[in-house]
């Protein structure tokens, strides 16, 4: 009979494939509400959205000029114009109904409604613009500078999908059709926590041996940019009573946690120390950076906690939690781009991990930004597109093709 592996044997490390359908399930599917459209940009479609009205609701005119009868400016040219008299004026907006009588003419304005009776807009520059009588100088043929009623939407037609992505052409579409607001996959409540006694606000003067807090302004910042609502607990000291006191406060409105740092191997590693044994699971991912890693539920309140290096932050939200809480809220891309390119420079990593290297792209070649360190925060910045360098590979040459991720 085989031995139980002992607790003490240090497991071997996950792929960042098996890591990453990890934490897809981890993350809960974000409810479908109802919102209004000022706050649905950016969201992803709850159901299909079907049409009440017709669009347009009734049958309109294309151009500023006259509603007439085609019949009656058949004989009109530039050297022999048609006089009509104009005995109504019809602005848009206009609710009332004046059927137009024949030998005459309705002054009209674009979008008013065409009145029963006519069959043509005579546009304002083939005519002298008169107010009582208008000169028409050129013929018109049936159905000229007419927008007819449901050309464009027919009433009950299914005008967007549910899971489209809702951006500033659909959500102007929403309110044609006279809706106020729209089904959306709420965003998702992302509490963002970051850990370390050793960090400073930024703005303040830094004593030796402190660092400006930056995680949780990326990660509020990353969590913002996909459409999911952070709240930002920062400068949770390195003491579990504190770090847990932090969660309690806000963990009822919250769908997720996300914490930075203390979660590797030294001492004072407070998210562990708080979170371990308690439904959240330490662990490594095989990549560089951002190798420790955590997730699991603590109580109810699903956890990711994420290496502190700002780069291993910055990363793991990136490969891990970007495509998780896009999932979770509804949407069917949640990928980002990738293509191939040719590395202007050498390439080395550890064997066993995949390594992400911080990229800029020029056409089809793709130059290394800064080096593998999880510290180089300016690289990052600096940077486009990830260089992916497999697990099974050491070195890559200078030449030859990889696999990038587009950031931007
Ligand atoms: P830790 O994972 O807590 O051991 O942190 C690893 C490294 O990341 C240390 O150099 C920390 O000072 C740094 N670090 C951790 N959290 C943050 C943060 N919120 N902002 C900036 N740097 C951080
Ligand atoms: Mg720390």
């Amino acid at each position: 009979m085989s031995q139980p592996a002992s607790s003490t044997a240090v497991p071997s490390p996950l792929s960042v494939d098996d890591y990453r359908a990890r934490i897809a399930e981890l993350v809960p599917a974000a409810p479908v509400v109802l919102r209004p459209l000022a706050e649905c940009l950016g969201l992803v479609l709850g159901e299909d959205l079907v049409s009440s009205v017709a669009m347009p609701p009734f049958d309109n005119s294309a151009m500023d000029g006259y509603a007439v009868r085609a019949a009656d400016v058949a004989g009109a040219g530039r050297h022999a114009a048609v006089a009509l008299p104009v005995p109504v004026d019809i602005p848009a907006g206009r609710t009332d109904i004046v059927a137009l009588l024949p030998g005459t003419a309705h002054r009209i304005m674009t979008g008013a409604p065409v009145p029963p009776g006519a069959d043509a807009i005579v546009k304002v520059e083939d005519t002298d613009g008169g107010e009582q009588r208008v000169a028409v100088r050129a013929p018109v043929a049936p159905g000229t500078h007419i927008r007819r009623a449901g050309e464009d939407v027919a009433e009950g037609a299914t005008v967007l999908r549910a899971g489209t992505v809702l951006s500033s052409a659909q959500l102007g579409l929403a309110a044609a059709i006279g809706r106020a607001g729209l089904p959306v996959h709420r965003p998702a409540r992302v509490l963002v926590l970051s850990t370390g006694s050793e960090l400073v606000e930024p703005g303040n003067p830094l004593l030796h041996g402190q660092i400006y807090e930056s995680n949780s302004v990326l990660l509020a910042a990353a969590v913002r940019e996909i459409g999911a609502a952070p709240t930002v607990l920062r400068f949770v000291p390195d003491d579990v009573a504190a770090f847990h006191a932090a969660i309690a406060e806000h963990a009822a409105d919250a769908d997720l946690l996300i914490t930075s740092g203390g979660v590797s191997a030294g001492a004072y590693e407070v998210v562990k120390d708080a979170l371990s044994g308690q439904g959240v699971e330490f662990l490594r991912v095989a990549m560089q950076p951002g190798g420790p890693q955590g997730s699991g539920r603590f109580g109810s309140l699903p956890v990711v906690t994420l290496p502190g290096n700002p780069v291993s932050t910055a990363l793991s939200f990136e490969l891990f939690l970007r495509p998780a809480l896009l999932a979770a809220m509804g949407h069917q891309a949640v990928d980002r781009p990738t293509a191939r390119a040719t590395t202007t420079e050498e390439l080395r990593s550890p064997i066993g991990k995949r390594q992400y290297r911080r990229g800029q792209r020029d056409g089809s070649n793709v130059t290394p930004v800064g080096g593998p360190g999880s510290h180089l925060l300016a690289s990052f910045a600096a940077s486009d597109c990830l260089i992916v360098v497999p697990e099974d590979e050491t070195m890559i040459p200078a030449g030859a093709e990889v696999d990038v991720v587009l950031l931007r």
